[in-house]
This record gives C-alpha cells, structure tokens and sequence, in this order.
C-alpha cells in the first residue's frame, strides 16, 4: 500500500481499538505497519524477519498473536491458500486470488462478475458469512515457463 493509505489504515486501527475498548500499542501498529509494506502476501515469517528489525528481540509468537489479532480487528486479512504457514493480505477490499498449486504463491485477481456474485444462504450451517474471496486454482506463469525448461532439456 502506499504512503497515505498506510496512515489511513493506522488510523483505522487506532479507531477499531479504542471502540473495543483496546490498547493500540506501539507493537500492534508497528506490526500492522510491516504488514502494509508488503504489496503482495506475506507469510507470517515473513512478517516476523521484518518486524524483528525494527523491534529487536520481539518474540516470534508476540507476533504470530499480533498478526491474529490485526486480522481480528479487520485491519488486514487472513488469506487462505494452499501452503503450510498462514499468510496476511493487506488489502480490505473484495478481490480475488489466483492460486498456484505447485509453488504455492497466489495473485490478486480482480474481477467484476466475482464481485457480484450473490452469496448463498448459509443459515442452515448456522454459519455466519463475512465476506469471500473466489481462488482459481491452477498453475503460475514461472511454473509453467520451469516446467517447460524441463522438459526441453
Ligand atoms: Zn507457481
Ligand atoms: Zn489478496
């Protein structure tokens, strides 16, 4: 995210807090700030090298717990993919991911009629929806060019 959109999102963060009734801490928001720098998805290791820059010594699961709680907050996201670790997205808005199965690494995907879909009725679940993000599964383009290598060769 750019410059004012980070400020913006501290901001929101400073809000959403002080209606919980919440500290907004020095931590959480430079977490929070690390998370914004990232302008794809960063895995919550990724997160924990960046922050242990800035604040030396920090504790990886403080972090882990930090990075929950943002996404609590709703802040950032939670992304959902494939891979072993979580991983955090930046972006609030309604969009979509395209999601390799072999390296694992996904895309923001945009897309009009997705963002229109009408979500079905999950009260039957007593499952309560938030929000959805569509993720078409496939191949990525650099794992596509590798595999092609291989099999020239
Ligand atoms: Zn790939
Ligand atoms: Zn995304």
């Amino acid at each position: 995210l750019d410059e004012p959109a980070r400020t913006e999102r501290i901001e929101l963060l400073r809000r959403l807090c002080h209606e919980r009734g919440e500290r907004c801490t020095v931590q959480r928001r430079v977490i929070l700030e690390t998370v914004l720098e990232f302008d794809n998805h960063p895995s919550a290791d990724q997160i924990f090298d960046a922050v242990d820059t800035r604040l030396p010594g920090i504790a990886r699961t403080t972090v882990y717990r930090a990075l929950d709680h943002l996404a609590r907050v709703g802040v950032i996201t939670k992304a959902c993919h494939p891979g072993p670790v979580a991983r955090f997205d930046p972006r609030l808005e309604l969009h979509h991911h395209l999601v390799c199965l072999r390296c694992n690494e996904f895309f923001d995907f945009e897309n009009d009629s997705l963002n229109k879909m009408k979500i079905p009725d999950t009260s039957a679940f007593g499952f309560e929806v938030n929000d959805y993000r569509v993720q078409l599964r496939g191949i990525c383009k650099s794992c596509k060019e590798s595999e092609k290598k291989e099999e020239s060769k």
